[in-house]
């Protein structure tokens, strides 16, 4: 009997993980339909897939924004033009829809993930920044309400992947040991500190091995993305920190690994391209043709290993410590490091300015326990107002000069 056609909600569309999500769905048009889109302000992006793929709804964050789509979009076409967090919330809890692909970027993607989960759907999740936040709520709101939480981050659809028995035991029950979660040590795994201090944008956002959006790309050269990653991994897998090693492995081909107790470690491969992870989490548990080429062991030949060097790249530690400090001090940690990666992307500080700002936030904010949404949206608030705070204290005349 041919499966169920199901209705997939898309956030963040018109980014590198909607896309690829596109491109995925599109190859199974019996399996999927896309009910809904969603994006921030990108008309020309949001108007060409609504025309592919002819959505129930497109919503665009921006009011103007869906104005002019709703103006562009052909008489007559099928798709209904919402706006804002409230279209984004009637997308992601229609009783139709059967999966949200939770792909915005950033903060600003916590509170339609955290609305998809209460409404008990499949949640792919790739939008790490809100299972940083807000990890106590989500998998608090995954568990009350029976969603079915599906990793896309390619480190934890990996370690999914590697826990084959029961996702949902503790740790001690599925036998694991460690979590070994690779890091490609990004484009700057090989500068001093002195050459990252000059980095420009465009060099932290060439990534060897993978093609992303520039907020991941700078977080992955800066290794904060492994310290997001390091946290997310500690919340889906419920694991202490203690359990989860970094190792940078500069090939991407191993996207990590399960350390189990008989000495077992258990590893998924596969060539670095997101829509792996993507076909695994739309397919689960079966598996699907994602377009992605074989692995070619020969060609790849080499698969090398190092320790991270928490000196030359502190966000990583930081991370560390707010995971283990717990409470809102993963949100804080967050949010200073949005700030001082927006002014790094707008040539405002340094490259080696980043963990700076994450540090003196994280030693302002008071701690408290994330009890509700809104407890981590002031945390986040006032994380924000000191970072601002520090850039403005962060001076640097030759940096005009150099960047004209
Ligand atoms: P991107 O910058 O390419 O795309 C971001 C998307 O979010 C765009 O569609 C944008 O319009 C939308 N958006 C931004 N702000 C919004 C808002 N306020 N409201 C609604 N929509 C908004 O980013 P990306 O690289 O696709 O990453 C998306 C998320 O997935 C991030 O959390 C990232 O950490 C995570 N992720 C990405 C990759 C990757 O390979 N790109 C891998 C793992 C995890
Ligand atoms: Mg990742």
């Amino acid at each position: 009997m041919a499966a169920k056609t199901r209705l997939v909600s898309v956030l963040g569309s018109t980014g590198s993980i909607g896309i690829n999500t596109l491109d995925v769905i599109a190859r199974h048009p019996d399996r999927f339909e896309v009910y809904a889109l969603a994006a921030h302000s990108s008309v020309d992006s949001m108007l060409a897939q609504c025309l592919a793929f002819a959505p129930r709804y497109a919503v665009m964050m921006d009011e103007a924004a869906a104005t002019l789509l709703r103006q562009r979009l052909p008489a007559g076409f099928p798709t209904q033009v919402r706006h804002g967090e409230s279209g984004l919330a009637y997308i992601v809890t229609a009783p139709e829809v059967d999966v949200v692909m939770a792909a915005i970027v950033g903060a600003a993607g916590l509170p339609s993930t955290l609305a998809a989960a209460r409404a008990g759907k499949t949640l792919l999740l790739a939008n790490k920044e809100a299972l940083v936040m807000g990890g106590h709520l989500l998998m608090q709101a995954v568990r009350e309400a029976g969603a079915r939480l599906l990793p896309i981050d390619s480190e934890h659809n990996a370690i999914f992947q590697c826990v084959p028995v029961n996702a949902r035991a503790a740790p001690e029950l599925r036998g694991v040991s460690k979590v070994l979660l690779t890091a490609s040590g990004g484009p700057f795994r090989r500068w001093s500190l002195a050459q990252m201090t000059d980095a420009t944008p465009d060099q932290a956002c060439a990534h060897p091995n993978w093609s992303m959006g520039r907020k991941i790309s700078v977080d992955s050269a800066s290794l904060m993305n492994k310290g997001l990653e390091l946290i997310e991994a500690c919340w889906i897998f419920d694991l202490a920190p203690a359990q989860v090693d970094v190792v940078v492995h500069p090939q991407s081909i191993i996207h990590s690994m399960v350390r189990y107790v008989d000495g077992s470690v258990l590893a998924q491969l596969g060539n670095p391209d997101m829509r792996t992870a993507i076909a695994y989490g739309l397919g689960w548990p079966e598996r699907l043709a994602s377009g992605v080429a074989p692995l070619d062991l020969v060609t790849t030949a080499r698969l090398d290993f190092e320790a991270p060097d928490e000196t030359r790249f502190p966000c990583l530690r930081l991370a560390r410590e707010a995971v283990v400090t717990g409470g809102t001090a993963m949100a804080v940690c967050n949010a200073a490091n949005e700030v001082a990666v927006a002014a790094f992307l707008d040539e405002k500080i340094r490259f080696t300015d980043i963990p700076a700002v994450i540090e003196y936030t994280l030693e302002r904010v008071d701690i408290v326990e994330p009890t509700s949404l809104s407890v981590v949206e002031d945390a986040v608030v006032q994380a924000r107002e000191f970072a601002h705070g520090f850039l403005a204290d962060l001076q640097h005349p030759t940096m005009a000069v150099k960047r004209v």
